[in-house]
């Protein structure tokens, strides 16, 4: 595994040349082609996931319109993100896998209050963009509990 890649391409079509850069939950990795591999408790901090003009728009579409994230179509290996391993050389840290509860935890609040303030003139559509994949995910991965608070949907039976 390489490790601290640091500028990565395209994670949906390898292009060199990108645009947008987001982050994302290590766990997040579990939903990308080719991330099973990777050990995502080992990483530290969040993953970065770059994309070229042309998937950003697709990305952004996507998220924004359809409310989805576009994670099982990118590639965990153009991503970029720092082992723990590279760390415990660096600083003899203690064994044990990293707590990503808390990063978790930090990242859907965030997300929560960029969506809050969505009509907000100063919110970035990339930030946007950002908040609804990391949500998403987090849905996915059953860290989280998606809108409704997990109940299920009730069904409008008024016909
Ligand atoms: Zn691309």
């Amino acid at each position: 595994m390489y490790a601290g890649l640091k500028n990565t391409p395209c994670c949906l079509c390898g292009r060199d040349e990108t645009h947008t850069r987001i982050a994302v939950p290590p766990r997040a990795l579990g939903l990308m082609e080719n991330g099973d591999p990777i050990s995502w408790r080992d990483v530290v901090g969040t993953v970065t996931l770059r994309f070229c003009a042309d998937d950003w728009d697709l990305v952004s579409d996507l998220a924004i319109e359809m409310d989805a994230h576009p994670l099982s179509r990118c590639n965990a290996a153009h991503v970029s993100l720092d082992l723990r391993e590279d760390h415990e050389a660096l600083l003899s840290a203690v064994k044990g896998e990293t707590d990503q509860t808390e990063l978790e935890s930090r990242l859907a609040a965030e997300a929560g209050e960029t969506l809050d303030a969505v009509d907000d003139p100063y919110t970035e559509e990339r930030d946007v963009v950002e908040a609804i994949v990391v949500l998403r995910a987090l849905e996915e991965l059953g860290v989280r509990e998606g809108p409704g608070g997990g109940a299920e949907t009730a069904v409008a039976d008024d016909d």
